[in-house]
């Protein structure tokens, strides 16, 4: 067989170059770019979840600030509108790290996650924001013997933090989801659940609009300099005089220099079905309809659609070179051909689906999974990048510390050691490339053998690590 004749190259031949949730036609208005000379008291630089937040928070913190916020192309451009959405109390990428990492601030911040998400779901809620949010939980499927235990050990911490999960056997799993895969799970039915992303952007974009906040979409920042007591802004057709600025710029070539050490750009990589007609839906099962993820370094998450496709994505994270990102890199044939193939393995009973979209977006790699905090000149920029695949949620607490550091003022957020310490820097090119694809080698080894190696081992002990 041919590779233009193999049944996945069939599947994924109409799919469209483009994400799912902004392919549609009730895309917003785009807001004009900014042209000629402006000012604003807070300028806000990123289109996405943190931006979006932290321009939104402004305005409820201080009414009479003068907030503007930039976006390169549209907002929801970047991995806000191109992500799971999944939605996680988690800000420190699950419980397990978060004890590894901060084991006297966990109870902290655990609880300033949960309180994060229902600040988000309040909000959507008292501003109409119809983005299908449900508190569903997830399910970690098995699909090794070696995962079972690793299942069980985090059952017994999620309880213990007081989160509602149970161990689901072979039998009870595929009762529920139905794949030949599955050797069993862990039900989570607290902490999160999912939400249509692009939906939720566009909902705080108006939210932001009626609150006076003036949006220029089409309008890249090119540099940032200290004038007087300010910042001077520069983009292509305008120029901009602000007192503050906050950095919510993702895995985006940095304004800052300082940042290409702690953020590594990955593009991780999705697919979305054509609608599954009720025969093939009931073929799986699936009617809690959560969000189900595997278990491993290199691991899949998936999730059906409000109109029953399933959305999935993940496992084959690509470093480029050089920290290089351009919108080329969204289509990579192997990693989609990759997807599309473990997701036949995963559902053979769905042979024949067609993929309709196939994108990639960009994560925000810190070496410790967590975002890194800061500011620059002279505390008049903020920046709240890193957010490690884990940022539908936590990009709001993260635009509260933004706006936190520009204050100067000490708060309980701006006290954590997560916002005080920042991630090991990644070292530099040329030896970054060769670091991160020895380390993807080493947690595919870990993911067949269960063991963690030597490599593992050493970068664990230094504190760096590297994941989607
Ligand atoms: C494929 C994928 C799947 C994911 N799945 C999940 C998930 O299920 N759950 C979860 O919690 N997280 C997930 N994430 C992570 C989550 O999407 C991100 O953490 C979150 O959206 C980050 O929001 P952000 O605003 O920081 O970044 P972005 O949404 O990327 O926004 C940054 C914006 O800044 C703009 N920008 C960059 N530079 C400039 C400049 N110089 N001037 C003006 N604008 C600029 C970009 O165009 C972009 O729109 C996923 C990410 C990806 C890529």
């Amino acid at each position: 067989m041919t590779a233009a004749t193999h049944p996945l190259a069939d599947a994924l031949r109409d799919a469209e170059p483009a994400s799912f949730w902004t392919d549609r036609s009730d895309a917003p208005e785009s807001c004009e770019p900014l042209t000629g000379r402006a000012t604003c008291d807070l300028l806000v630089v990123g289109g996405g979840f943190t931006g979006l937040w932290a321009a939104i928070e402004a305005k409820a913190l201080h009414p009479a600030l003068d907030v503007v916020l930039m976006e390169s192309e549209q907002i929801a451009y970047g991995a806000s509108g191109r992500n799971g959405g999944f939605i996680s109390e988690s800000l420190t990428h699950g419980i397990a790290h978060g004890l590894e990492l901060w084991p006297d601030e966990l109870d902290a911040l655990l609880r300033l996650g949960r309180e994060n998400l229902q600040e988000i779901e309040a909000f959507a809620a008292a501003e109409g924001i119809d983005a299908g949010l449900r508190m569903c939980g997830k399910t970690a499927v098995a699909t090794k013997p070696h995962h079972m235990a690793q299942l069980r050990a985090a059952a017994a911490l999620h309880r213990q933090y007081g989160e509602d999960a149970e161990i689901l056997n072979l039998d009870e799993m595929r009762a529920d989801v139905n794949s030949p895969t599955y050797l069993g799970g862990m039900r989570v039915r607290s902490g999160g659940g999912l939400v249509d992303p692009a939906a939720l952007c566009w909902g705080m974009k108006a939210a932001a609009l009626r609150r006076g906040i003036r949006i220029h979409e089409g309008t890249a920042v090119r540099g940032l300099r200290s004038a007087g007591d300010g910042v001077e802004v520069s983009t292509d057709r305008g120029s901009l005089r602000t007192s503050r600025v906050v950095l919510a710029t993702n895995a985006y070539p940095p304004l800052l220099r300082r940042l290409r050490l702690r953020v590594l750009p990955i593009y991780d990589h999705v697919l979305v079905t054509e609608p599954l007609s009720p025969t093939a839906l009931a073929s799986i099962g699936w009617q809690q309809n959560q969000g189900l993820t595997d278990v491993g370094n290199q691991f899949h998450y998936y999730r059906r659609t409000p109109d029953d496709r399933i959305l999935w994505g993940g496992y084959d994270a690509i470093y480029y070179f050089g920290n290089r990102t351009d919108a080329e890199r969204e289509q990579r044939d192997s990693s989609h051909a990759l997807l599309a193939r473990q997701f036949a393995e995963t559902f053979p009973q769905l042979e024949g689906l067609r993929f309709t979209h196939r994108w990639a977006g960009l994560i925000d790699s810190t070496s410790r999974f967590t975002p890194v905090f800061g500011t620059a000149l002279g505390g008049r920029v903020s920046y709240s990048v890193g957010f490690t695949g884990l940022g539908v949620a936590a990009s709001r607490f993260g635009a509260r510390v933004a706006l936190d550091l520009l204050t100067g003022e000490h708060t309980e957020r701006t006290r954590l050691q997560m916002v005080q310490r920042k991630p090991v820097p990644f070292p530099p090119e040329p030896l970054r490339y060769p670091v991160v694809q020895a380390t993807r080698a080493a947690l595919a080894r870990e993911d067949v053998s269960g063991h963690r190696g030597a490599w593992l081992r050493l970068l664990d002990s230094l504190g760096v690590g590297f994941n989607s």
